[in-house]
């Protein structure tokens, strides 16, 4: 029998609507923004201590600062109050050690795919990208971030806040 997973999706629901947690304003609680990997491993609400309605949770393959996170980003932080941003890669990430040629071979994709050569230069760019962004400005302190998937564990590679 084939697997419905969307039918399992939809139980799932069903029990879940009964007993859920409630938020019912838009603007995350804690002004905070996270941009992380879609790596399945990662669970962002329980790895990060976080719940629903505190925080933005942006992801991406990689967890890399695209145009599609700059325009979210621009939305979190000029309309609905995000003053701080981590930006969280992981340990063992597909997007880690590959090259972008290697993965238009893979996918018949001719795009960038923003791999990552070393976690904390690529924390470090990503960073510096969201610090420079003008439409940004609301934003005053971003950390990058590197998560163990294999320990869980979390570890601050950079931070920035901006001068005042
Ligand atoms: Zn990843």
């Amino acid at each position: 029998m084939a697997v419905d997973e969307i039918g399992h999706l939809l139980a799932a629901n069903r029990r879940f609507a009964e007993g859920r947690a409630r938020a019912d304003e838009a603007p995350p609680r804690l002004g905070l923004a996270v941009v992380t990997c879609m790596d399945a491993r990662i669970d962002t609400f329980a790895a990060l201590g976080l719940q629903v309605g505190e925080a933005h949770v942006l992801r991406n393959a990689g967890g890399r600062v695209t145009d599609d996170v700059l325009r979210s980003l621009a939305l979190s932080s000029n309309v609905l109050g995000v003053h701080t941003v981590a930006v969280v890669e992981h340990t063992r990430c597909g997007l880690a050690g590959v090259t972008d040629e290697d993965l238009r071979d893979q996918t018949g994709a001719s795009m960038a795919f923003l791999p990552i050569a070393d976690h904390e230069a690529s924390l470090r760019e990503d960073v510096a990208v969201l610090a420079a962004t003008p439409f940004l400005e609301p934003i005053t302190t971003i950390a990058g971030l590197l998560y163990d998937v294999g320990t869980g564990e979390l570890s601050e590679v950079v931070r920035w806040t901006r001068p005042s």
